[in-house]
């Protein structure tokens, strides 16, 4: 395990050939979220026809949860809204590291978008007379997160998988990318297996574009899909030369699920952030609205990082509830009113006993989002590894150091158009062909992966995978400091030596086959973020550390890591700064005063 975990080159050459499918395409999309079927369809739209491939079946990604809202300034109920001001919002939560380009990108696009999807049949929320409806979400300075009840992400993933099949668009389901295939100067494809039949398979391509999700499941408490954001991603394009940044920035959502009072099962389950946007109120254990000290003028609307360290503060601090959260009420609000704008919230607590039009949910922080991933160009996806383009979740740049609720569906769709038009014009070859060296490259990863597959060791994957989400909650969690985030390298070392000790059990369809490739991107994006963690050595946004607890001018600095022979390597970039106008927006100081809404 530890050699696959390193490079396909350390893996002894053999006599033997391994069988394998090839597939050639023009452009290999590898993810089947809102971000790849974006990509999908801009290309389709140039003429270019892609293969989207995903590890789930069609139309069933991690997009499918999101669920609160998407944004864009249409201005439908606040008409002074406007593409800066989300711009200006987004950096503003963003601390100031976000990149400006990506930033004023998404904000300036999101109204098309937004129309186009509508367009497609996403059955956005109406206004009485007739406009796409926009609610409050936290630290917005207007109403302005477009949104399906509480599925929007589902909604919005219907819309361009249709489209998507519309175009004819073709996918294939249920494969798993374990590598990009890499001559170390450019990607020309990507490796991986059939998860359904274990059939290995070489995907040729000059151009891939990986839209492969983000990393935040690596905790131990998260409100992904337990098999979902994994940190495929990112590990796949550092893999392959390209670079990380941002990954010290882990976005901790206010408001998951405690599994004390629901079920393990339910442990950090999202609870959407349209709960508060709709006015839901916080509560500790003795019934005191504490934001009120917090954050007395944006109360519970406040940005997520501030209000998740006052929830943990409330908790540690000896005031939360038996179960260790707080309480989250919205049963002041008419009950039809709650049944209309929070359906899947009012039928999942009904599902538990819990009526929410009549009494409070028990809520604490969950890790939510990664605003780290792959370094790209934004106009046009590039990583800077020729034939390597990212696009989603799985790159960094529009959050900076915290996301605004509503922004990520927005980046799938705003930068994937983009992305999707400059790469059909780059391809030039429709069905490239496979090298001698290519072959041998994928022999390589076929032959390490069928070792991995025979590992017959003491200690499976989900239990390494436990320990190692653990290790991020206790040691690169809501609050760090050198000497734990120090600790937690060494636990990670640790569990790296205890690799060598695999045991896989089932073949390549079992789960257990999945979740040991799943560790071998897991551990560099792990070791990352504790090692980005430790470098920043200041407090800004969702990490805070509380050696350093200010905000330090000089580290308005990216920090960028690329996986050399020697190791990881980490330097830092300055941030750009913003255009005229939208500095104007950012100098006007926009702020929502919560109170005026109650
Ligand atoms: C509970 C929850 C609620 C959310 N609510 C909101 C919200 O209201 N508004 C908002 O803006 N954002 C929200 N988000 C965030 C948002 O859902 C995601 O950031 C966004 O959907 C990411 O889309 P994506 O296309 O980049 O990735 P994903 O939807 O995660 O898709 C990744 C794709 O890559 C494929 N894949 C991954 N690894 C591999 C591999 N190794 N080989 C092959 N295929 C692979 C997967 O199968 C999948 O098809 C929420 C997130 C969560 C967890």
């Amino acid at each position: 395990m530890r050699d696959r975990l390193q490079t396909a080159d350390s893996v002894a050459d053999h006599d033997e050939t391994i069988d394998y499918e090839t597939v050639s395409v023009p452009v290999l999309v590898v993810g089947a979220g809102a971000a790849g079927a974006r990509v999908a369809i801009a290309l389709a739209e140039a003429g270019v026809e892609p293969l989207v491939i995903g590890k789930r079946d069609h139309g069933d990604a991690h997009t499918t949860w999101a669920a609160g809202g998407i944004n864009a300034s249409l201005g439908s109920l606040d008409p002074e809204d406007d593409w800066t001001i989300h711009a200006a919002d987004t950096l503003d939560e963003g601390h100031y590291i976000n990149d400006p380009e990506a930033v004023a990108l998404t904000a300036k696009h999101m109204p098309d978008r937004i129309r186009e999807l509508a367009d497609w049949g996403m059955p956005f929320d109406q206004t009485e007379d007739g406009k796409i409806n926009q609610r409050y979400f936290g630290a917005q300075s207007f109403r302005r997160t477009c949104f399906v009840g509480d599925r929007t992400g589902e909604a919005m993933l219907d819309a361009l998988v249709g489209k998507a099949q519309e175009m004819e668009i073709p996918y294939r389901d249920n494969v798993m990318v374990t590598r990009l295939l890499s001559d170390g100067e450019r990607v020309a494809g990507a490796m991986g297996f059939d998860m359904e039949t274990g059939q290995f398979v070489l995907f040729r391509s000059d151009h891939v574009v990986l839209a492969a999700g983000g990393s935040s499941a690596l905790y131990h408490r998260h409100s992904s899909r337990a098999d979902e954001n994994n940190g495929d991603g990112p590990a796949l394009a550092m893999g392959a030369g390209a670079r990380l940044m941002d990954i010290e920035f882990v976005q901790f959502h206010p408001t998951g699920m405690v599994g004390a009072r629901y079920g393990e099962k339910w442990d950090g389950r999202l609870v959407t952030e349209a709960v508060r946007g709709e006015g839901g109120r916080l509560f500790n254990a003795e019934g005191e609205r504490f934001m009120e000290r917090y954050s007395p003028d944006q109360m519970e609307l406040d940005a997520r990082d501030v209000v998740a360290r006052a929830i943990a503060q409330e908790i540690r601090e000896g005031r939360g509830t038996d179960n260790g959260g707080v309480y989250l009420d919205i049963s002041h609000r008419d009950d039809d009113y709650i049944r209309d704008r929070l359906p899947s919230m009012t039928e999942r607590f009904g599902s538990l006993g819990v009526d929410i039009t009549e009494e409070p949910m028990e809520v604490a922080p969950t890790a939510h989002y990664s605003m780290g991933g792959v370094d790209i160009d934004f106009a046009t996806g590039d990583t800077g590894v020729p034939g390597l383009y990212a696009v989603g979740e799985t790159v960094a740049g529009v959050h900076g150091a915290n996301r605004l609720g509503g922004n990520s569906l927005a980046e799938t769709v705003a930068i994937g158009k983009l992305v999707g038009e400059h790469v059909a014009e780059q391809v030039d070859d429709p069905t490239p062909t496979v090298s001698d060296g290519q072959r041998a490259l994928a022999q390589r990863e076929f032959r390490s992966l069928a070792e991995l597959g025979a590992s017959d060791g003491d200690v499976t994957a989900s239990e390494l995978l436990a320990e190692l989400g653990n290790i991020l909650w206790e040691h690169a969690g809501i609050l760090r400091a050198e000497s734990s985030l120090r600790e937690g390298l060494s636990k990670l070392d640790a569990l790296r030596d205890r690799t060598d000790d695999l045991r896989v059990e089932g073949d390549r369809t079992s789960r257990e086959f999945e979740f040991a490739v799943d560790l071998s991107f897991s551990l560099p994006i792990a070791e990352a973020t504790l090692r980005a963690a430790l470098e920043r050595a200041e407090s800004r946004g969702a990490h805070y550390r509380t050696d350093y607890p200010e905000t330090d001018d000089t580290w308005r600095r990216n920090i960028l890591l690329s996986d050399e022979t020697t190791g990881l390597e980490l330097r830092t970039r300055g941030v750009a700064d913003p255009s005229p106008a939208v500095q104007d927006a950012v100098d006007t100081g926009y702020e929502l005063d919560y109170h005026h809404l109650e």
